[in-house]
Parts: C-alpha cells; sequence; structure tokens
C-alpha cells in the first residue's frame, strides 16, 4: 500500500501559487447538499462550489455515467469524434435556438471562443471594414481569466498588470438602453453581456436593455453573445435565462452546471455563424472529452426536465421569503435580487464591505454561502437541494449574525 503524504492547509500556503485564499478548513466529501470536512464536521451548502454542482454532490446517475464511461473510454483526442459528444451535441442544440456546439473545458475558453469566433467571422463577412473588431462588454461584468477575456470583463482590477492587452473593446454601464445606442455602431463586432450578472453584483438585465442589445446588432451585423457560464443551465428557472427574456443570441457560452463538477463548457451557436471556424481555425485538446460529454449529457437531461425547473423556481421563492424574514428581525439587507437560484442579497450601508466577514462567519456556523463583491451576499445552491436543508442552511447563516453585527456595533 502507498502511503499518502500528511497534509493540511498550511500544505497550500507552503506548495500552493497563492491565487487564492482558501477557507482554515478542508472538504473532503459530500452528497447531496450537505458537506463534511477533515474534522467530520458537516455543513450546509448553499453554494454549490459557486453555482457548479447542480444535481448537488454525488448524484447517483451522474455518477453512474461517469463511472461507465470510466470504464469505456476516457480520451481519444479530437482527431475523432466520439458518441458521448454526439449526444450532448444532439441534445443542447435540440433543446436551444442553437444549432451548432463547440466544447471547451471552462467558462473562460468558451467565452475567449465566442469572442473570437464575432472577430473572425466580422473579419470573414466585412472585407471591406477592416475596423469591424470592436467589441462592447459592460461594466462590472466577469467572462473568465484569459488575458481576452479578463480585457473584455468589466472590472478593471482583473486586468490591472497584465497589459498590453487586446484593443478594441468598450465597456458601457449594465442596462442602460442610452448609451448602447450611441456605442454600437459599423465598427462593432460583437456584444458580450450576462443576462444576469454574477460575480458583478447579482444583477439581472432588464428585458428592455437585451431587446435593445438584439436590435443594434442585427442592425449593425454585430454577434450577440450571451455569457450563461454562472446563470445558465438551470439556474434561471428555465434552461437557460435567454427564454426567460424571449432575446435569443447568436451566440451563447455555458459551463459552471453544465458539468455538475466535471470541468467541461459549451459555445453554442447557429448554422450561419458556425462555419467561420473552419478546420484548423481554434480547438482545444480536451474540448468535448468523452468522459466531460458523458457526465454534461446526464445533467442536461436531468436538470431540462419541468419538476427540477419549476422546483428551481419553488426553491427561490422560499429562499427570498427566508431571507426577508431574517432581514426582518437583523435588518442587515437593503435589497434582495436575482434570478432563480442565483439570488444576492445586497448589505444594508452599515455593512458596507462586510460580505466576506459574513461568509467567513457562516461558514464558521456551519453553512457555505458566497460573496459577489464585499457588498452582497450570493447563494447559489444546488438546483434539487431539499427544503429541510434551505431551511437549516439559512438557521445556520441567522445564528452566525450577531458574531457580525455586534463587531459593528462594537467597532
Ligand atoms: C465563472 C464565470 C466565468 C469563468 O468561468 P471559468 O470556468 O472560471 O473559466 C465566465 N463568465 C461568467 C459569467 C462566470 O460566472
Amino acid at each position: 500500500m502507498t502511503r499518502q503524504p500528511a497534509v493540511s492547509r498550511l500544505t497550500f500556503d507552503d506548495v500552493m501559487v497563492p491565487t487564492y485564499s482558501p477557507a482554515p478548513l478542508i472538504p473532503v466529501k459530500a452528497e447531496g447538499s450537505r458537506v463534511w470536512d477533515s474534522e467530520g464536521v458537516d455543513y450546509i451548502d448553499l453554494a454549490g462550489g459557486i453555482a457548479v454542482t447542480a444535481l448537488g454532490h454525488g448524484h447517483p446517475e451522474v455518477l453512474a455515467a461517469l463511472v461507465s464511461q470510466a470504464k469505456q473510454l476516457w480520451h481519444i483526442s479530437n482527431l475523432y469524434t466520439n458518441e458521448p459528444v454526439l449526444r450532448l451535441a444532439r441534445r443542447l442544440t435540440d433543446a436551444t435556438f442553437a444549432s451548432k456546439v463547440f466544447f471547451a473545458n471552462s467558462g473562460a475558453e468558451a467565452n475567449e471562443a465566442a469572442l473570437k469566433l464575432a472577430r473572425r467571422a466580422a473579419f470573414d463577412r466585412f472585407p471591406a471594414n477592416p475596423e469591424k473588431v470592436g467589441i462592447i462588454s459592460f461594466a462590472q461584468s466577469f467572462h473568465g481569466r484569459t488575458l481576452f477575456t479578463v480585457s473584455v470583463g468589466g472590472q478593471p482590477k482583473y486586468a490591472s498588470g497584465f497589459g498590453p492587452l487586446p484593443g478594441d473593446i468598450e465597456h458601457l454601464p449594465y442596462n442602460d438602453v442610452e448609451a448602447a445606442h450611441s456605442a454600437i455602431g459599423a465598427k462593432t463586432c460583437a456584444v458580450i453581456v450576462e443576462p444576469v450578472q454574477g460575480e458583478g453584483g447579482i444583477r439581472p438585465a432588464n428585458r428592455e436593455f437585451l431587446k435593445t442589445l438584439r436590435a443594434l446588432c442585427d442592425k449593425h451585423d454585430a454577434t450577440l453573445i450571451f455569457d450563461e457560464v454562472q446563470i445558465g443551465m438551470g439556474r434561471s428557472g428555465s434552461l437557460y435565462a435567454y427564454m426567460e427574456y424571449g432575446v435569443t443570441p447568436d451566440v451563447l457560452t455555458t459551463a459552471k452546471s453544465l458539468g455538475n463538477g466535471f470541468p467541461i463548457a459549451a459555445m453554442l451557436t447557429t448554422d450561419e455563424l458556425a462555419p467561420h471556424f473552419s478546420p484548423g481555425t481554434h480547438g482545444s485538446t480536451y474540448g468535448g472529452n468523452p468522459l466531460g460529454a458523458a457526465v454534461a449529457d446526464k445533467v442536461v437531461e436531468l436538470v431540462n426536465v419541468p419538476t427540477v425547473l419549476n422546483g428551481v423556481r419553488e426553491r427561490s421563492a422560499h429562499v427570498l421569503a427566508s431571507l426577508r424574514g431574517i432581514n426582518g428581525r437583523h435588518g442587515i439587507f437593503k435589497e434582495l435580487r436575482g434570478m432563480g437560484l442565483l439570488l444576492g442579497a445586497e448589505l444594508s450601508d452599515d455593512f458596507a464591505g462586510r460580505a466576506p466577514d459574513f461568509v467567513a462567519a457562516a461558514l464558521s456556523a456551519g453553512v457555505m454561502i458566497l460573496n459577489a463583491g464585499q457588498n452582497v451576499l450570493r447563494l447559489t445552491p444546488s438546483l434539487i437541494i431539499p427544503f429541510e436543508d434551505i431551511d437549516e442552511g439559512l438557521r445556520r447563516f441567522e445564528s452566525a449574525i450577531p458574531s457580525v453585527t455586534d463587531s459593528q456595533a462594537a467597532a
């Protein structure tokens, strides 16, 4: 028997590049919406691995899909296609506006593909207009961590210090129809938008705003990209949020929940745009590998049913009602917002900047939650989390509130 070296949270600081500063405990096991750490302490998971584990941890049917494919074929390269990826692509195109799919391994890569496709399509279609390279994005948006996607993202802190950055990218205020009218024009090749901003503070778009972007992209031959990496795959209460809005993009990116924790992402698009990625123009070693595709195919099959999607709406209403109750007792929130099970609670001005403290206090009380920036608490649980786990999680959260508010009063 091989002996495993002893590791602890301290080992992180010894051997890991410090891009993260993880919590003091180490989760070792999980089932449904419960997680246990290496000391055997249990947690209610209202974070879902940051909007990833849509069917909770260890879902038996997802596990069976993984194990069965693991015994069959893991990887064969894109020199060959494979059956799981074809089934998944068929399922996604049957379920959405899209007729073609490109697979990647992360949200950033799916967005990278979307932005490159838009640039390439404009290059091919408008040779007389070499200036048609402009990308319009929105303040506070988040699209990933590659150099292109941090440049397109609307939070300058993520791109700072990495220049020179890709050019011809403009950031407009979100939900601002006037600004969109004045900025989108003949030089625009793509507009990329999150229908609900996630990292940026859980801000849903107005329908009018998305409709305006659609109309302006049509008018100026620009590609409309919806980044649904966080809100997508059932979290909105529809399979994708564009369905909630009734506004259809040309390209949609999906990741996080798609693999329920297995790294896989997809860029969905149309028959018109797909040929601009001809053989050799783009690719990925792991993109669409059989193992990830088999898992995602099962996840989409299980999520895209009325009981689960309606269940998201019921759970959403339940969480919001509970948060209103908590706020009635503690007065810590100034606004509750979001869609489906991507929910945000903006802290009242008295607690501005203290979202990370609430997250840490909640963890100490046995519940995993998230923040989105310094002022917003974020909940992104499993789409099928049992109602008892919601209640127990929020009870634990509520018990943690005084540890933050009392220190505020004392400060
Ligand atoms: C998480 C996220 C991404 C990046 O996804 P990765 O898998 O971390 O690369 C992109 N866009 C949005 C909206 C996200 O929430």
